[in-house]
């Protein structure tokens, strides 16, 4: 294989435009811009609050995919450059980097090779703030709450029933599980506590649900943070911490600009998890591109089994958009690997277990079609290691089946090597559509979980453990059973098994836990072990990473 550049090498030689000439290409006023140096600008709204909407939404999702993911961010970035390039004015909408990640295994999230927005290293590290002003407002939340407590307890509030975490944007897993409050009486009230990542608190999915400031507020305030003793919900609104919260977050719910490699504009904002989450950028970012551009292209996390279900059901349902077509990432590597092929061998060519991970890619294919009403198209996101066959027969077989598919070498041109992908979705957007839900909003909460079950995911039924089904009742009777269904799930499986690959037949989905996320407005159902504060590796990336004495950031990937 021949010696590539790493992504921050090819980003950091990217001929970036000032700011307000890529606001100019995303037909922004100047006077909309409140730039963050050069390169980087938060956009006020306010003036385009009456602007209708003219541009069609493009949603890119994945297979299941291997640990490494499969460039659904790249080929997003790709995309959008390829749309421009044929002349169609399109804006990219992705979401903003946790550090965690970045710190971790993963690394960067600014896309790979040719296909990445810049500046990559500001936009993995801090950007302009969001994720700590989210996690201000978080922890502003638990400091009033505990105060509360300590001040007297006028709400009657249950310590060991506080459902409200303190958060930080890093993978510290030492932060897990504390005990806090310690020191005696005039420290607060010794309790259990935790922390989360930042990036999957209940403050991000409102932050990326809001509309505008006065439905941030109304969120904010629905959020339960703990139950009494006599085990009644209280919100952030019972604490009176709604308005300060929202002073923090006023500047960072503005989307950010930033560009692509070629030049086009692409707004990067809020990113919640995509498992106890809805996993996609802000509902104001998606929703200002839409009246901006003629074609939006934005991702969604995980697979399509998560991440587009969440996005048609969850985030498409609350705003009333309408993806015009989907675009589903798909590679020869994740391919093999649902075939069986473990992933020190994802580089060895092998047209056997290709073809035994195809049905994988079948299954979301008619998910998308045949549940959602949808036009798709499979991207093939082209790596050095693929062989011409393996390419060769990944096409072949979507052709047998009639289904849409383009080979995209967006990682490795840029947006030259999208063309044939875009002028695909360009086609599709103008097909008819019939756009559904998976589930109507009026069924219980157990009729919502089954039907995803069975129809997304293709299990026999669900199963709740009896803690699922004390919760099942107890949210039913608080009257939280009309909200829609955020699955937290394992990414790697259609079950809630990350070790059954492919599209497996014969299994229950079980349900462990629910819990109410009453200001992002879904009802989290919990199946295996979760995480919402992951760890660092044994040899973290931050290992490699550094700054040179002139400021140059270095073994950023
Ligand atoms: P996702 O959004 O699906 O998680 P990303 O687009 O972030 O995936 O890509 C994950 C990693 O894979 C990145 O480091 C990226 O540079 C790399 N990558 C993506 N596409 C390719 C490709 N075609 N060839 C080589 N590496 C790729
Ligand atoms: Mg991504």
């Amino acid at each position: 294989m021949a010696d590539y550049k790493s992504d921050i090498e090819i980003a950091q030689e990217a001929e970036m435009l000032p700011i307000f000439e890529v606001a100019k290409r995303a037909g922004l006023d100047e006077d909309t811009l409140e730039p963050y140096g050069y390169t980087k600008a938060k956009v006020d709204i306010h003036s385009l609050k009456d602007k209708p909407l003219k541009g069609k939404l493009v949603l890119v999702t994945a297979i299941n995919p291997t640990p490494a993911g499969e460039g659904k961010t790249t080929t997003s970035v790709g995309l959008a450059d390829a749309m421009n390039k044929m002349g169609k004015q399109t804006l990219l909408c992705l979401r903003e980097p946790s550090l965690g990640p970045v710190f971790g295994i993963k690394g960067g999230a600014a896309g790979g090779g040719h296909a990445q927005v810049v500046p990559m290293e500001d936009i993995n590290l801090h950007f302009t703030g969001d994720f700590h002003a989210i996690g201000a407002a978080n922890n502003l939340c638990a400091a009033m709450l505990d105060n509360h407590i300590k001040q007297g307890n006028a709400l009657g509030i249950d310590p060991r029933r506080v459902v409200w975490k303190r958060c930080v944007d890093m993978n510290d897993r030492q932060l897990r599980n504390v005990v806090d409050g310690l020191g005696g009486v005039a420290n607060g009230m010794p309790r259990e506590d935790g922390f989360d990542i930042t990036v999957a608190s209940e403050v991000m999915a409102v932050f990326c649900l809001a509309t505008d400031l006065k439905d941030l507020k109304e969120r904010l305030s629905r959020m339960v943070i703990a139950y009494t003793f006599d085990q009644r919900p209280v919100t952030v609104a019972d604490i009176h911490a709604e308005g300060a919260m929202t002073a923090l977050l006023k500047d960072a719910i503005k989307p950010n600009l930033v560009q692509t490699l070629e030049n086009n504009p692409a707004f990067v904002h809020g990113g919640p998890f995509a498992n106890i989450a809805h996993g996609c950028n802000s509902v104001e970012a998606t929703t200002t591109a839409l009246k901006l551009a003629d074609y939006v292209v934005t991702e969604a996390g995980f697979g399509a089994d998560l991440g587009a279900e969440k996005f048609l059901d969850i985030k498409c349902r609350a705003t009333g958009l309408v993806p015009s077509a989907v675009v589903l990432v798909a590679t020869v590597r994740a391919l093999k690997y649902n075939g069986g092929v473990p992933k020190d061998q994802l580089a060895d060519e092998n047209l056997e277990a290709l073809e035994a991970g195809m049905p994988n890619l079948l299954q979301h294919v008619s998910n998308i079609t045949d549940v959602y009403g949808l036009p798709v198209v499979v991207a093939i996101n082209a790596f050095p290691t693929d062989t011409k066959a393996e390419l060769d027969l990944v096409e072949a077989k979507c052709n047998e089946l009639g289904v849409n598919v383009a080979l995209s070498e967006v990682w490795a041109k840029g947006g030259e090597g999208g063309v044939a992908l875009a002028e695909e979705v360009v086609r599709l957007c103008d097909e008819p559509s019939d756009f559904h839900f998976s589930y109507e909003l009026d069924g219980s909460i157990e009729e919502k979980v089954e039907a995803i079950a069975t129809r997304i995911y293709h299990a026999d039924g669900v199963d709740f453990t009896p803690a699922a089904r004390k919760q099942l009742k107890k949210l039913t009777d608080l009257g939280y059973d009309k909200l829609p269904i955020c699955v937290a799930k394992t990414q790697y499986s259609f079950t809630d098994d990350p070790k059954k690959l492919g599209a497996p037949k014969g299994f229950r989905i079980t349900v462990r836990n629910l819990r109410v996320s009453a200001g992002a407005g879904f009802i989290v159902a919990l199946t295996g072990d979760i995480m919402t504060m992951p760890g660092l590796p044994k040899v973290p990336a931050a290992e490699k990473i550094d700054v040179t004495e002139d400021g140059k950031i270095v073994g950023l990937f």
